[in-house]
C-alpha cells in the first residue's frame, strides 16, 4: 500500500490553509497539483542550462537540447510508441487536437464525416466542427444512455465508409465514465477511418499503450499528470504524421527556406514552429517519471477507494443524485443535490476549504442531456484521502442545511 502522508508531503500546496481551513483539493480534473520534484526540476532548468534548443553549437544549447529530447524518450516510453518522432511537445491536449483538425482540413471533402462522442469536452468538439465547416463534411455524434456511457450500437450504426475520423475522449472529465476506446479503434480502423483518442483525463490515472490500442493519435496535457502547465504530448502515427501538413509555419520546422519554395523538416520537427516551451517539456518528463515511480498500479488501487468510499458517503445524504453511473469510471464524482444550484453549494463548501469543480466543466452537451446547468465535480488524486472525503460529506450537508 502507498503511504499516502510521504506521498502528501511532496506537495507543498497541500499543506495549506485556505480561508482558515486546511486545503481539500477535489479539483485534479481541471489540473493536478505539482510535487517538490517537478518544481525543483522547472528552477533547477534556468538555474543551470537555460539555453534555445537545436540551433546552438555551445555547450548549453546541447544540454538543453539532449534533456528535451531526453525527455521526448521518456515519453514515448511511458505510451510506448513505436518511434521516438511520433510524439510531438505541445501547449497541451487542445493544441494537440487543433494540429490534427488542422491538418485534416487538407484531406476531408464534402460527403466525408467525422463521428464525436456526446461525452466530450469543448475541445474535443470546436475544433471539429470548425474542420466540418471548412471542409463541408459532415458531424456525427454518439449518443449516450442515462448512465453516462456511450451507446455502442448506435455508434456501430453510424460508422461507414463515408467516415474518415472518430473522435473520442479515454475517459470523460465530466463523469469519469471510461468509454471502450479499444472496441471502438478496431471499429472505426473495419471501415478505414482514423482515431483520435482525448487521453487528458486517462493520463493522470492510467498508462495508455498507443501501439496495443492502434489509435492513430493520442493527445494529453502535462499539467493534469503533475506536470507544468503549458505542456502537452500529441502522439500520432508517423504515417499519419507524414501525411497531414505543418500546423504552424516558422522557425525550427523548416529543412530550406527560399522565397520560391520552402521543404519542411523530418519529424517530429515539422510540427514544432519556434522556441517551444523548453523548460515545460524538460519537466513534464520528471512529472512522468514520479507518477511511475508510485506506480500506476499503487495509483489505481488507492483511487479506486477514493471513489468507492465517496460514493457511497455523498449517496447517503437525501436527494443527492450522481452523474455518470455506468460501471467503468475513474476517480470522479459529478453529482447535484435537488433543488440546489451547484454553484451555491460549491461557493460554501469553498469557505470551508473544499476547492470542487462547480458548472457545466467545458461540456455543456451532456448537461443539457441531463437538463442541469451543471454540477458539482469531486475529481481525486492519488494523494487524497478517505478523511477529506469526509470533511467535503459534511461540508456539503452544511450547505444543504443552509440552502433550503
Ligand atoms: C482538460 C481537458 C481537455 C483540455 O485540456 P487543455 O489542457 O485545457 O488543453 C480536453 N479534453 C479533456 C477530456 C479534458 O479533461
Amino acid at each position: 500500500m502507498l503511504d499516502i502522508q510521504k506521498i502528501r508531503a511532496d506537495f507543498p500546496i497541500l499543506s495549506q490553509k485556505v480561508n482558515g481551513k486546511p486545503l481539500v483539493y477535489f479539483d485534479n480534473g481541471a489540473t493536478s497539483q505539482k510535487p517538490q520534484v517537478v518544481i525543483d526540476a522547472d528552477a533547477k532548468y534556468y538555474q543551470e542550462i537555460n539555453a534555445n534548443i537545436h540551433r546552438g553549437v555551445h555547450t548549453l544549447s546541447q544540454l538543453a537540447t539532449d534533456a528535451y529530447e531526453i525527455s521526448r524518450g521518456k515519453v514515448q516510453e511511458h505510451i510506448n510508441a513505436k518511434f521516438a518522432h511520433e510524439v510531438l511537445f505541445t501547449s497541451g491536449t487542445t493544441h494537440g487536437i487543433n494540429l490534427v483538425t488542422n491538418g485534416f482540413a487538407s484531406i476531408l471533402k464534402p460527403g466525408d464525416e467525422v463521428i464525436v462522442s456526446s461525452l466530450e469536452h469543448h475541445s474535443n468538439i470546436v475544433p471539429w466542427q470548425m474542420l466540418c465547416e471548412k471542409t463541408g463534411a459532415t458531424l456525427k455524434v454518439i449518443p449516450m444512455n442515462e448512465e453516462g456511457e456511450l451507446i455502442m450500437e448506435a455508434y456501430d450504426a453510424l460508422l461507414s465508409e463515408k467516415t474518415k475520423v472518430v473522435t473520442v475522449n479515454h475517459i470523460s472529465n465530466a463523469l469519469g465514465i471510461i468509454n471502450p476506446i479499444k472496441y471502438m479503434i478496431d471499429k472505426a480502423h473495419a471501415v478505414g477511418a482514423a482515431v483520435l483518442i482525448d487521453g487528458a483525463q486517462a493520463v493522470p490515472h492510467l498508462k495508455p499503450d498507443v501501439q496495443a490500442l492502434d489509435c492513430d493519435f493520442y493527445a494529453f496535457s502535462g499539467h493534469k499528470m503533475c506536470g507544468p502547465t503549458g505542456t502537452g504530448i500529441l502522439y500520432g502515427k508517423e504515417e499519419w504524421l507524414n501525411k497531414l501538413p505543418p500546423y504552424q509555419g516558422g522557425g525550427e520546422m523548416i529543412k530550406e527556406v527560399t522565397f520560391e519554395k520552402t521543404t519542411y523538416a523530418d519529424l517530429p520537427h515539422k510540427f514544432e514552429a519556434g522556441t517551444p516551451n523548453i523548460a515545460g517539456g524538460i519537466v513534464l518528463g520528471t512529472a512522468i517519471d514520479y507518477l511511475n515511480e508510485i506506480g500506476f498500479d499503487n495509483i489505481q488501487k488507492q483511487e479506486e477507494e477514493l471513489l468507492a468510499h465517496a460514493t457511497k458517503r455523498l449517496l447517503e445524504i437525501e436527494g443527492l443524485k450522481i452523474y455518470g453511473t455506468g460501471k467503468n469510471k475513474a476517480s470522479v464524482v459529478s453529482f447535484n443535490i435537488d433543488g440546489i444550484h451547484p454553484y451555491d453549494i460549491g461557493s460554501i463548501i469553498d469557505k470551508l476549504g473544499i476547492a470542487v469543480r462547480t458548472g457545466h466543466h467545458c461540456a455543456q452537451p451532456i448537461m443539457n442531456f441531463f437538463c442541469i446547468p451543471g454540477t458539482i465535480r469531486a475529481s481525486f488524486s492519488f494523494y487524497n484521502t478517505k478523511e477529506e472525503i469526509n470533511l467535503m460529506v459534511e461540508a456539503v450537508k452544511t450547505a444543504k442545511t443552509m440552502l433550503s
